[in-house]
């Protein structure tokens, strides 16, 4: 055996270690000393095996447990068996993802994967797509695009001549939008100034009489499916109706709310959705494909194309002849074959297999909602209509969610809605189980009651 299959086999053998032990590890790690277990930069090479026994060392025992079952953090998931050994593959064969000529295979995998995420998703088939490194690339490269096309109605050539002198571009958006889009604008060039915002209701979705309010005229309107914090969505029937009778365009930030079109049962959430100009989806948050994976999809592929091809911005380029060019629709050139992946997490899923994960995820935030719910002074404070949950524990959340991280069972951040402090949980795992459920919902009813007594005592 050569070296390097040795090497392999090691690294594949240390994925397949960890991820069978990931289940009984505590989900945060202790404290490590990740930086002295790194030592200095090396004069002389190295053997490859060294590197990686130094490596896996210093960094194992420091390790999130984001691919266990019990992490409820930052609405990601995990990474599904096929979706991460894909992953190994991708880096093993070292494709860019340029074009066809760069990497036929991964023009064409990402060609029939983003077919298929439409299908999934309910989106138009005639939508282009393109697959970024996560929402915040895909927000970035839905609003060039929704850029690129409101400000060419306007007479002016973003592309050629930039936003020196052009036309002023109004920015609609919820006052509960990501954080994201804010940073989306900024790399635009159009500034968070330019944002005028919306109200939200009592859940976090867009107020469409306020929206009415705002909206005169051409503007790029952002909505969102999945609120960060209660997992509302926007009524996007009435709100896309609406912003299209003033000749806006309609971005939607579904990072991984989009999903909720994957489930029969959830799909009314995001009815309408479809008439939009331009979605941002996650593939490293709901589907479970390891991180670095996003998709951008475009009702308007001109305009899509117009403000991301890699020749030139005023040549709509469409690769060659009739094959797609995956650059032509992500900011990058060269650039990992993030195709393979996803392919492989829908296939090992299939339709049903993703509805059945929506669904269970759902399933599984209700039942956390439930039993938190009966607990003395603990209340949950959205409606849980999907997979977030946000608890509250009086005045003593921060001391609540600190507890329950320390002890390890399982991780869940804690966030600020409406001027509350709260634990934030989100359910976004394939592998999570009824009773990875209840086995945290007895740490977070422990920690409660430590924390009340330490308060009283
Ligand atoms: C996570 C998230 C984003 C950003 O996605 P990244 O993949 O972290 O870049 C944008 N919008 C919403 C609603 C999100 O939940």
């Amino acid at each position: 055996m050569s070296d390097f299959r040795d090497l392999v086999a090691d690294a594949a053998a240390r994925v397949a270690d960890y991820r069978e032990r990931v289940d009984s590890l505590p989900v945060f790690p202790q404290d490590t000393d990740i930086r002295g277990a790194l030592g200095d930069l090396p004069e002389k090479p190295t053997p490859a095996a060294d590197v990686i026994r130094r490596l896996a060392g210093a960094v194992e025992p420091a390790l999130v447990a984001t691919t266990g079952p019990r992490y409820f953090g930052f609405v990601t998931g995990g990474a599904l068996d096929a979706a991460t050994a894909a992953d190994i593959l991708t880096t093993g064969w070292d494709q860019s993802a340029f074009n066809h000529t760069t990497a036929p295979a991964a023009a064409v995998v990402e060609d029939v994967a983003g077919e298929w995420l439409k299908d999934v998703l309910g989106l138009p088939s005639t939508a282009s797509f393109g697959f970024v490194t996560g929402g915040q690339g895909a927000n970035t490269v839905g609003l060039a695009a929704a850029r690129h096309h409101m400000l060419a109605k306007a007479g002016w050539d973003v592309e050629r001549r930039g936003l020196n002198g052009a036309p002023a571009l109004r920015v609609v958006a919820s006052e509960e939008r990501h954080a994201t889009i804010d940073r989306s604008l900024r790399l635009l060039g159009l500034g968070t100034d330019a944002v005028e915002p919306v109200r939200a209701d009592a859940q976090g979705a867009i107020d469409v009489a306020d929206l009415e309010r705002v909206l005169d005229g051409p503007a790029i309107v952002c909505l969102q499916a999945g609120n960060v914090n209660s997992g509302a969505f926007d009524n996007f029937a009435a709100a896309i109706a609406l912003a299209h009778e003033h000749g806006a365009w309609v971005h939607v930030d579904g990072a991984f709310g989009l999903w909720a079109a994957a489930n029969p049962a959830s799909s009314p959430l995001v009815a309408g959705v479809e008439t939009a100009d331009s979605w941002a989806a996650d593939g490293h948050k709901w589907l479970n494909v390891p991180y670095d994976s996003g998709y951008a999809f475009c009702a308007h592929p001109e305009s899509h194309a117009a403000a991301m091809s890699f020749t030139a911005a005023y040549l709509t380029g469409h690769g060659d002849g009739d094959l797609r060019a995956p650059s032509d629709f992500v900011p990058e050139s060269s650039r990992r074959a993030r195709g393979f992946a996803t392919w492989a997490a829908l296939s090992q899923l299939g339709r049903t297999g993703i509805a059945e994960l929506i669904e269970r995820c759902c399933a599984l935030a209700r039942r956390f909602a439930d039993q938190l719910g009966e607990v003395e002074g603990i209340t949950v404070v959205n409606d849980v209509v999907l997979n977030q949950v946000l608890v509250g524990f009086g005045d003593e959340t921060d001391r609540v969610v600190e507890a329950v991280q320390r002890s390890g069972e399982c991780w869940m951040g804690a966030t600020t809605w409406h001027g509350q402090r709260l634990m934030r949980i989100s359910v976004s795992g394939w592998n999570t189980t009824e009773a990875d459920v209840d086995r945290s919902v007895a740490a977070i009813s422990a920690s409660w009651k430590a924390v009340r007594e330490r308060r009283r005592g």
